[in-house]
Protein backbone atom coordinates (compact mmCIF):
# COMPACT_ATOMS: atom_id res chain seq x y z
CA UNK A 1 0.00 0.00 0.00
CA UNK A 2 1.01 3.87 -0.36
CA UNK A 3 3.05 4.35 2.93
CA UNK A 4 1.71 7.32 3.99
CA UNK A 5 -0.99 9.70 2.69
CA UNK A 6 1.08 13.01 4.42
CA UNK A 7 2.28 15.27 1.74
CA UNK A 8 5.23 16.03 3.64
CA UNK A 9 6.15 12.49 4.80
CA UNK A 10 5.91 10.35 1.54
CA UNK A 11 8.97 9.34 0.04
CA UNK A 12 7.21 6.96 -2.56
CA UNK A 13 9.70 3.78 -2.76
CA UNK A 14 12.86 4.95 -2.68
CA UNK A 15 13.47 7.49 -5.83
CA UNK A 16 16.61 7.37 -5.24
CA UNK A 17 17.55 3.98 -5.07
CA UNK A 18 21.02 3.33 -6.25
CA UNK A 19 21.50 2.81 -9.99
CA UNK A 20 21.04 -1.21 -9.75
CA UNK A 21 18.80 -3.39 -11.52
CA UNK A 22 18.64 -7.31 -11.62
CA UNK A 23 19.12 -8.04 -7.85
CA UNK A 24 15.94 -8.79 -5.71
CA UNK A 25 15.89 -9.17 -1.79
CA UNK A 26 13.45 -8.84 0.62
CA UNK A 27 14.81 -6.12 2.59
CA UNK A 28 13.91 -3.86 0.29
CA UNK A 29 10.31 -2.04 -0.08
CA UNK A 30 10.38 -1.79 -3.96
CA UNK A 31 6.84 -0.97 -5.91
CA UNK A 32 6.08 -3.95 -7.31
CA UNK A 33 4.38 -4.08 -10.48
CA UNK A 34 1.83 -6.74 -11.51
CA UNK A 35 -0.24 -5.69 -14.67
CA UNK A 36 -0.02 -3.10 -17.60
CA UNK A 37 -2.83 -1.62 -19.63
CA UNK A 38 -2.07 0.90 -22.21
CA UNK A 39 -0.33 4.09 -21.16
CA UNK A 40 -0.65 2.51 -17.63
CA UNK A 41 1.12 0.28 -14.95
CA UNK A 42 -0.57 -1.18 -11.41
CA UNK A 43 0.83 -2.29 -8.30
CA UNK A 44 0.31 -5.56 -6.84
CA UNK A 45 -2.17 -3.83 -4.76
CA UNK A 46 -4.23 -2.50 -7.35
CA UNK A 47 -3.31 0.96 -7.41
CA UNK A 48 -3.03 2.64 -11.11
CA UNK A 49 0.22 4.77 -12.69
CA UNK A 50 -0.29 6.45 -15.79
CA UNK A 51 3.52 4.91 -16.80
CA UNK A 52 5.37 8.06 -18.18
CA UNK A 53 8.08 6.74 -18.96
CA UNK A 54 7.04 3.86 -20.63
CA UNK A 55 8.55 1.55 -18.85
CA UNK A 56 12.19 2.05 -19.64
CA UNK A 57 11.68 4.07 -22.87
CA UNK A 58 10.59 1.13 -24.18
CA UNK A 59 6.94 -0.01 -24.17
CA UNK A 60 5.79 2.15 -27.50
CA UNK A 61 2.43 0.58 -27.79
CA UNK A 62 1.99 0.70 -24.60
CA UNK A 63 0.92 -1.98 -21.86
CA UNK A 64 -1.19 -4.77 -23.67
CA UNK A 65 -0.98 -4.81 -27.08
CA UNK A 66 -3.12 -8.12 -28.24
CA UNK A 67 -1.24 -8.49 -31.62
CA UNK A 68 2.34 -8.75 -29.91
CA UNK A 69 0.76 -10.82 -27.76
CA UNK A 70 -0.66 -12.70 -29.99
CA UNK A 71 3.06 -12.94 -32.58
CA UNK A 72 4.68 -14.80 -29.65
CA UNK A 73 1.93 -17.28 -28.84
CA UNK A 74 2.08 -18.33 -32.70
CA UNK A 75 5.63 -18.24 -32.70
CA UNK A 76 5.90 -20.58 -29.37
CA UNK A 77 3.45 -22.79 -30.80
CA UNK A 78 5.40 -23.15 -33.97
CA UNK A 79 9.01 -22.68 -33.32
CA UNK A 80 9.91 -21.50 -29.45
CA UNK A 81 13.89 -21.89 -30.51
CA UNK A 82 16.50 -21.96 -33.06
CA UNK A 83 19.83 -20.22 -33.39
CA UNK A 84 21.14 -18.37 -36.07
CA UNK A 85 24.74 -19.96 -35.91
CA UNK A 86 26.93 -21.94 -38.50
CA UNK A 87 24.56 -20.77 -41.16
CA UNK A 88 21.59 -21.74 -39.70
CA UNK A 89 18.57 -19.58 -38.99
CA UNK A 90 14.67 -18.57 -38.70
CA UNK A 91 12.49 -17.40 -40.76
CA UNK A 92 10.96 -14.62 -38.40
CA UNK A 93 15.31 -13.19 -37.67
CA UNK A 94 15.51 -13.25 -41.51
CA UNK A 95 12.19 -11.29 -42.13
CA UNK A 96 13.28 -9.02 -39.06
CA UNK A 97 16.40 -8.34 -40.67
CA UNK A 98 15.03 -7.16 -44.26
CA UNK A 99 12.37 -5.08 -42.67
CA UNK A 100 14.96 -3.35 -40.70
CA UNK A 101 17.21 -2.92 -43.34
CA UNK A 102 14.77 -1.10 -45.67
CA UNK A 103 12.95 0.88 -43.12
CA UNK A 104 16.52 2.40 -42.06
CA UNK A 105 17.06 4.66 -45.04
CA UNK A 106 19.09 7.77 -43.19
CA UNK A 107 22.25 5.85 -44.83
CA UNK A 108 22.07 2.64 -46.50
CA UNK A 109 22.90 -0.51 -44.50
CA UNK A 110 23.61 -3.96 -45.96
CA UNK A 111 23.21 -6.39 -42.77
CA UNK A 112 21.96 -6.69 -39.35
CA UNK A 113 23.10 -8.64 -36.85
CA UNK A 114 21.01 -9.68 -33.67
CA UNK A 115 21.15 -9.13 -29.99
CA UNK A 116 19.13 -9.43 -26.67
CA UNK A 117 19.53 -5.61 -25.25
CA UNK A 118 21.64 -2.54 -26.24
CA UNK A 119 24.24 -3.34 -24.33
CA UNK A 120 24.89 -6.18 -26.45
CA UNK A 121 24.64 -4.14 -29.63
CA UNK A 122 26.61 -1.77 -28.64
CA UNK A 123 29.82 -4.37 -27.21
CA UNK A 124 29.41 -5.94 -30.79
CA UNK A 125 29.90 -2.39 -31.97
CA UNK A 126 33.12 -2.13 -30.97
CA UNK A 127 34.00 -5.56 -31.92
CA UNK A 128 32.82 -5.09 -35.49
CA UNK A 129 34.93 -1.98 -35.71
CA UNK A 130 37.91 -3.67 -34.54
CA UNK A 131 37.61 -6.80 -36.61
CA UNK A 132 36.71 -4.31 -39.52
CA UNK A 133 40.10 -2.32 -39.09
CA UNK A 134 42.22 -5.52 -38.67
CA UNK A 135 40.66 -6.68 -41.89
CA UNK A 136 41.59 -3.73 -43.52
CA UNK A 137 45.28 -4.22 -41.90
CA UNK A 138 45.19 -0.88 -39.80
CA UNK A 139 45.43 -2.45 -36.40
CA UNK A 140 46.14 0.64 -34.28
CA UNK A 141 43.27 2.58 -35.44
CA UNK A 142 41.44 1.24 -32.24
CA UNK A 143 39.95 4.17 -29.95
CA UNK A 144 36.51 5.02 -29.22
CA UNK A 145 35.39 8.68 -28.39
CA UNK A 146 31.62 8.58 -26.62
CA UNK A 147 30.47 11.79 -24.94
CA UNK A 148 30.25 12.88 -21.58
CA UNK A 149 26.71 12.23 -19.50
CA UNK A 150 25.87 9.76 -22.43
CA UNK A 151 23.95 6.41 -21.90
CA UNK A 152 25.27 3.24 -23.71
CA UNK A 153 24.62 0.46 -21.37
CA UNK A 154 25.57 -1.51 -19.06
CA UNK A 155 28.52 -4.40 -19.19
CA UNK A 156 32.14 -3.42 -19.27
CA UNK A 157 32.21 -1.92 -22.92
CA UNK A 158 29.09 -0.23 -23.39
CA UNK A 159 29.23 1.30 -19.51
CA UNK A 160 32.67 2.07 -20.79
CA UNK A 161 31.58 4.20 -23.74
CA UNK A 162 28.76 5.55 -21.35
CA UNK A 163 30.26 9.05 -19.83
CA UNK A 164 28.42 8.75 -16.63
CA UNK A 165 30.93 8.98 -13.75
CA UNK A 166 28.70 6.23 -11.76
CA UNK A 167 29.41 4.02 -14.29
CA UNK A 168 32.89 4.00 -14.28
CA UNK A 169 34.00 5.13 -10.55
CA UNK A 170 34.34 1.48 -8.42
CA UNK A 171 34.56 -0.60 -11.33
CA UNK A 172 38.41 0.51 -13.10
CA UNK A 173 36.35 1.85 -15.99
CA UNK A 174 36.20 3.46 -18.89
CA UNK A 175 38.74 0.70 -20.51
CA UNK A 176 41.36 2.71 -21.74
CA UNK A 177 40.68 2.80 -25.42
CA UNK A 178 37.72 4.90 -24.61
CA UNK A 179 38.32 8.57 -24.75
CA UNK A 180 35.23 11.22 -23.98
CA UNK A 181 34.46 14.44 -25.67
CA UNK A 182 32.01 17.13 -24.45
CA UNK A 183 28.46 16.71 -23.61
CA UNK A 184 26.57 18.79 -26.12
CA UNK A 185 24.44 20.68 -23.49
CA UNK A 186 23.58 24.06 -24.42
CA UNK A 187 21.61 25.79 -21.52
CA UNK A 188 24.64 24.06 -19.08
CA UNK A 189 28.09 24.46 -20.47
CA UNK A 190 27.48 27.12 -22.99
CA UNK A 191 29.75 30.47 -22.70
CA UNK A 192 28.51 33.86 -21.73
CA UNK A 193 26.84 35.26 -25.28
CA UNK A 194 27.68 32.06 -27.20
CA UNK A 195 25.19 31.30 -29.52
CA UNK A 196 23.80 27.32 -30.04
CA UNK A 197 26.02 27.37 -33.31
CA UNK A 198 28.84 28.94 -31.86
CA UNK A 199 28.52 26.34 -28.80
CA UNK A 200 28.29 23.70 -31.66
CA UNK A 201 31.48 25.01 -33.60
CA UNK A 202 33.72 25.40 -30.30
CA UNK A 203 32.68 21.57 -29.37
CA UNK A 204 33.42 20.28 -32.95
CA UNK A 205 36.55 21.95 -32.76
CA UNK A 206 37.14 20.10 -29.07
CA UNK A 207 36.47 16.80 -30.75
CA UNK A 208 38.94 17.76 -33.38
CA UNK A 209 41.52 18.71 -30.80
CA UNK A 210 41.21 15.18 -29.14
CA UNK A 211 41.40 13.51 -32.50
CA UNK A 212 44.48 15.44 -32.94
CA UNK A 213 46.22 15.09 -29.73
CA UNK A 214 45.30 11.28 -29.46
CA UNK A 215 46.67 10.72 -33.48
CA UNK A 216 43.74 10.48 -35.91
CA UNK A 217 45.25 7.25 -37.30
CA UNK A 218 44.17 5.23 -33.49
CA UNK A 219 40.76 6.90 -33.38
CA UNK A 220 38.27 4.42 -34.95
CA UNK A 221 34.75 5.60 -34.02
CA UNK A 222 32.81 7.85 -32.57
CA UNK A 223 29.26 6.42 -30.76
CA UNK A 224 26.52 8.82 -30.12
CA UNK A 225 22.62 8.85 -28.98
CA UNK A 226 20.60 11.69 -31.68
CA UNK A 227 19.04 13.06 -28.22
CA UNK A 228 20.65 11.83 -24.72
CA UNK A 229 18.38 9.96 -23.01
CA UNK A 230 19.66 8.99 -19.52
CA UNK A 231 22.24 11.44 -18.80
CA UNK A 232 18.78 13.89 -19.04
CA UNK A 233 17.30 14.11 -21.91
CA UNK A 234 19.62 16.13 -23.82
CA UNK A 235 18.49 16.89 -27.59
CA UNK A 236 21.47 18.37 -29.65
CA UNK A 237 22.13 22.33 -30.04
CA UNK A 238 21.91 23.64 -33.91
CA UNK A 239 24.64 22.74 -36.47
CA UNK A 240 25.70 20.07 -33.71
CA UNK A 241 25.84 16.70 -35.47
CA UNK A 242 26.89 18.77 -39.13
CA UNK A 243 29.81 19.92 -37.81
CA UNK A 244 30.88 16.64 -35.91
CA UNK A 245 30.41 14.76 -38.68
CA UNK A 246 32.36 16.67 -40.92
CA UNK A 247 34.85 16.40 -38.65
CA UNK A 248 34.76 12.19 -38.57
CA UNK A 249 35.18 12.22 -41.86
CA UNK A 250 37.80 14.35 -42.33
CA UNK A 251 39.65 11.72 -40.37
CA UNK A 252 37.87 8.30 -41.54
CA UNK A 253 36.47 7.86 -38.23
CA UNK A 254 33.31 6.23 -38.37
CA UNK A 255 29.96 7.09 -36.82
CA UNK A 256 27.95 4.67 -34.73
CA UNK A 257 24.28 6.23 -34.31
CA UNK A 258 22.77 4.74 -30.69
CA UNK A 259 19.02 4.72 -31.65
CA UNK A 260 18.30 2.02 -28.72
CA UNK A 261 15.87 5.12 -27.43
CA UNK A 262 15.50 7.38 -30.41
CA UNK A 263 14.11 4.80 -33.02
CA UNK A 264 10.71 4.22 -34.21
CA UNK A 265 9.20 7.85 -33.84
CA UNK A 266 10.66 8.57 -30.27
CA UNK A 267 11.40 12.17 -31.28
CA UNK A 268 9.36 12.86 -33.92
CA UNK A 269 10.53 11.03 -36.86
CA UNK A 270 11.24 7.07 -37.92
CA UNK A 271 14.81 6.90 -36.23
CA UNK A 272 16.64 9.44 -35.06
CA UNK A 273 19.24 10.27 -37.51
CA UNK A 274 16.45 11.32 -39.35
CA UNK A 275 15.97 14.23 -37.35
CA UNK A 276 19.49 15.53 -37.42
CA UNK A 277 20.95 14.49 -40.87
CA UNK A 278 22.99 11.81 -39.47
CA UNK A 279 24.67 9.36 -41.49
CA UNK A 280 25.75 6.89 -39.71
CA UNK A 281 28.23 3.43 -40.68
CA UNK A 282 26.75 1.60 -37.99
CA UNK A 283 23.19 1.90 -35.67
CA UNK A 284 22.35 0.30 -32.31
CA UNK A 285 18.54 -0.37 -31.56
CA UNK A 286 16.67 -2.17 -29.06
CA UNK A 287 13.67 -1.49 -26.64
CA UNK A 288 10.99 -0.37 -29.12
CA UNK A 289 12.03 -2.79 -31.64
CA UNK A 290 9.83 -4.94 -29.94
CA UNK A 291 7.56 -2.58 -27.73
CA UNK A 292 9.92 -4.00 -25.09
CA UNK A 293 7.67 -7.32 -25.66
CA UNK A 294 10.63 -9.45 -25.76
CA UNK A 295 14.46 -8.70 -25.15
CA UNK A 296 15.68 -7.86 -28.38
CA UNK A 297 18.73 -5.62 -29.66
CA UNK A 298 20.35 -4.96 -33.11
CA UNK A 299 23.25 -3.56 -34.60
CA UNK A 300 23.20 -2.63 -38.07
CA UNK A 301 26.43 -2.31 -40.30
CA UNK A 302 26.71 0.04 -43.68
CA UNK A 303 27.90 -1.88 -47.14
CA UNK A 304 31.48 -0.44 -46.84
CA UNK A 305 32.24 -2.15 -43.38
CA UNK A 306 30.16 -5.54 -44.25
CA UNK A 307 32.15 -5.41 -47.43
CA UNK A 308 35.16 -5.65 -45.87
CA UNK A 309 33.92 -8.58 -43.58
CA UNK A 310 32.87 -10.82 -46.08
CA UNK A 311 35.14 -9.84 -48.84
CA UNK A 312 37.44 -13.25 -50.35
CA UNK A 313 40.19 -11.48 -49.46
CA UNK A 314 39.70 -10.93 -45.76
CA UNK A 315 41.91 -13.67 -44.62
CA UNK A 316 40.70 -13.04 -40.92
CA UNK A 317 37.99 -15.59 -41.28
CA UNK A 318 34.13 -15.56 -40.18
CA UNK A 319 33.43 -13.18 -37.61
CA UNK A 320 33.32 -14.69 -34.16
CA UNK A 321 30.64 -13.39 -32.28
CA UNK A 322 27.21 -14.01 -31.11
CA UNK A 323 24.80 -15.28 -28.77
CA UNK A 324 22.66 -17.99 -27.95
CA UNK A 325 19.85 -15.95 -28.27
CA UNK A 326 20.66 -13.83 -31.24
CA UNK A 327 17.91 -13.83 -33.65
CA UNK A 328 15.63 -15.53 -30.80
CA UNK A 329 12.61 -16.50 -33.09
CA UNK A 330 9.85 -15.17 -30.51
CA UNK A 331 11.40 -12.02 -30.13
CA UNK A 332 11.82 -11.60 -33.99
CA UNK A 333 8.31 -12.41 -34.18
CA UNK A 334 7.56 -10.05 -31.98
CA UNK A 335 9.40 -7.31 -33.34
CA UNK A 336 8.48 -8.04 -36.48
CA UNK A 337 4.72 -7.45 -35.29
CA UNK A 338 5.68 -4.34 -33.56
CA UNK A 339 7.59 -2.99 -37.11
CA UNK A 340 4.16 -3.36 -38.97
CA UNK A 341 1.88 -1.86 -36.56
CA UNK A 342 3.75 1.32 -36.21
CA UNK A 343 4.09 1.33 -40.51
CA UNK A 344 -0.05 0.28 -40.67
CA UNK A 345 -0.64 2.75 -37.68
CA UNK A 346 1.67 5.58 -39.19
CA UNK A 347 3.20 5.85 -35.47
CA UNK A 348 5.47 8.65 -36.34
CA UNK A 349 2.74 11.13 -37.60
CA UNK A 350 0.51 9.83 -34.61
CA UNK A 351 3.56 10.86 -32.20
CA UNK A 352 3.77 14.09 -33.85
CA UNK A 353 0.31 14.53 -33.38
CA UNK A 354 0.79 14.02 -29.64
CA UNK A 355 4.11 15.62 -28.81
CA UNK A 356 3.02 19.26 -29.50
CA UNK A 357 0.23 18.98 -26.74
CA UNK A 358 3.03 16.86 -24.25
CA UNK A 359 5.81 19.32 -24.86
CA UNK A 360 3.82 22.75 -24.53
CA UNK A 361 2.05 21.99 -21.83
CA UNK A 362 5.25 20.80 -19.58
CA UNK A 363 7.03 23.68 -20.92
CA UNK A 364 4.44 26.08 -20.06
CA UNK A 365 6.10 25.19 -16.26
CA UNK A 366 9.29 26.98 -17.61
CA UNK A 367 9.03 29.61 -15.34
CA UNK A 368 8.66 27.86 -11.61
CA UNK A 369 11.00 29.57 -9.11
CA UNK A 370 12.63 25.90 -8.93
CA UNK A 371 12.47 24.76 -12.71
CA UNK A 372 15.95 25.52 -14.22
CA UNK A 373 15.54 23.79 -17.66
CA UNK A 374 12.52 21.72 -19.34
CA UNK A 375 14.02 20.46 -22.21
CA UNK A 376 12.86 17.60 -25.37
CA UNK A 377 11.45 16.90 -28.12
CA UNK A 378 8.59 14.75 -29.52
CA UNK A 379 7.42 12.56 -26.71
CA UNK A 380 10.40 12.67 -24.53
CA UNK A 381 11.24 15.38 -22.52
CA UNK A 382 13.86 16.12 -19.09
CA UNK A 383 13.40 18.77 -16.32
CA UNK A 384 15.84 20.07 -14.36
CA UNK A 385 15.54 21.75 -10.89
CA UNK A 386 17.89 24.38 -10.33
CA UNK A 387 17.74 27.63 -7.78
CA UNK A 388 17.39 30.89 -9.39
CA UNK A 389 17.27 29.39 -13.44
CA UNK A 390 21.03 29.11 -13.11
CA UNK A 391 22.46 25.78 -14.26
CA UNK A 392 24.88 26.13 -11.70
CA UNK A 393 22.65 27.07 -8.88
CA UNK A 394 22.26 23.08 -7.42
CA UNK A 395 20.05 22.45 -4.57
CA UNK A 396 21.74 21.26 -2.25
CA UNK A 397 21.67 17.35 -2.60
CA UNK A 398 19.99 16.61 0.94
CA UNK A 399 16.93 18.30 0.01
CA UNK A 400 15.86 15.55 -2.35
CA UNK A 401 14.20 18.11 -4.64
CA UNK A 402 14.25 15.33 -7.42
CA UNK A 403 12.81 12.62 -5.12
CA UNK A 404 10.82 14.60 -3.46
CA UNK A 405 9.13 15.43 -6.92
CA UNK A 406 9.07 11.69 -7.95
CA UNK A 407 7.64 11.14 -4.93
CA UNK A 408 4.55 13.19 -5.13
CA UNK A 409 4.02 11.83 -8.84
CA UNK A 410 3.94 8.44 -7.96
CA UNK A 411 1.28 9.26 -4.40
CA UNK A 412 -0.82 10.77 -7.58
CA UNK A 413 -0.72 8.20 -9.51
CA UNK A 414 2.28 8.75 -12.08
CA UNK A 415 5.51 7.22 -12.10
CA UNK A 416 8.64 9.25 -13.46
CA UNK A 417 12.33 9.01 -13.68
CA UNK A 418 14.44 10.43 -11.24
CA UNK A 419 17.89 10.67 -11.67
CA UNK A 420 19.11 13.15 -8.77
CA UNK A 421 17.03 16.26 -9.61
CA UNK A 422 16.52 15.76 -13.33
CA UNK A 423 13.25 14.52 -13.80
CA UNK A 424 12.86 12.18 -17.31
CA UNK A 425 9.50 11.15 -18.69
CA UNK A 426 8.71 9.26 -22.32
CA UNK A 427 5.32 7.90 -22.31
CA UNK A 428 4.63 5.26 -24.93
CA UNK A 429 3.15 6.21 -28.68
CA UNK A 430 -0.04 5.47 -27.75
CA UNK A 431 -1.10 8.51 -24.97
CA UNK A 432 -3.92 9.91 -25.79
CA UNK A 433 -4.85 13.75 -25.20
CA UNK A 434 -6.65 12.99 -22.57
CA UNK A 435 -4.04 11.16 -20.93
CA UNK A 436 -1.29 13.87 -21.61
CA UNK A 437 -4.13 16.50 -19.85
CA UNK A 438 -3.62 13.79 -16.84
CA UNK A 439 0.37 13.55 -16.95
CA UNK A 440 0.10 17.71 -17.07
CA UNK A 441 -2.16 17.73 -14.29
CA UNK A 442 -0.01 15.66 -12.27
CA UNK A 443 2.80 17.00 -12.80
CA UNK A 444 1.83 20.78 -12.10
CA UNK A 445 0.35 19.41 -8.97
CA UNK A 446 3.42 17.69 -8.00
CA UNK A 447 5.68 20.59 -9.13
CA UNK A 448 3.28 22.75 -6.77
CA UNK A 449 4.31 20.60 -3.70
CA UNK A 450 7.90 20.64 -4.96
CA UNK A 451 7.77 24.28 -4.75
CA UNK A 452 6.39 24.80 -1.17
CA UNK A 453 8.38 22.19 0.07
CA UNK A 454 11.78 23.83 -1.00
CA UNK A 455 10.11 27.69 0.23
CA UNK A 456 10.04 26.18 3.68
N1 LIG B 1 21.84 2.75 -25.32
C1 LIG B 1 20.95 3.64 -24.88
C2 LIG B 1 20.83 4.97 -25.56
C3 LIG B 1 20.10 3.34 -23.80
O1 LIG B 1 19.23 4.25 -23.36
C4 LIG B 1 20.22 2.07 -23.20
C5 LIG B 1 19.34 1.70 -22.07
O2 LIG B 1 18.65 2.51 -21.50
C6 LIG B 1 21.18 1.18 -23.69
C7 LIG B 1 21.96 1.54 -24.76
C8 LIG B 1 21.36 -0.16 -23.06
O3 LIG B 1 20.32 -0.98 -23.39
P1 LIG B 1 19.98 -2.28 -22.51
O4 LIG B 1 19.54 -1.79 -21.16
O5 LIG B 1 18.91 -2.96 -23.30
O6 LIG B 1 21.22 -3.09 -22.42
Amino acid sequence: DVPSTDEKEFKGHDMLAPFTAGWQSTDVNPLVIAKSEGSYVYDINGKKYLDSLAGLWCTALGGNEPRLVEAAAKQLNTLPFYHSFWNRTTKPSLDLASELLEMFTANKMAKAFFTNSGSEANDTQVKLVWYYNNALGRPNKKKFIARSKSYHGSTLISASLSGLPALHQKFDLPAPFILHTDCPHYWRFHQQGESEQEFSTRLANNLENLILKEGPDTIAAFIAEPVMGAGGVIPPPATYFDKVQAVLKKYDILFIADEVICAFGRIGTMFGSDKYGIKPDLVSIAKALSSAYMPIGAVLVSPEISDVIYSQSNKLGSFSHGFTYSGHPVSCAVALEALKIYKERNIVEQVNKIAPKFQEGLKAFSGSPIVGEIRGTGLILGTEFTDNKSPNDLFPAEWGVGAYFGAQCEKRGMLVRVSGDIIMMSPPFIITPQEVDELIEIYGEALKATEERVAE
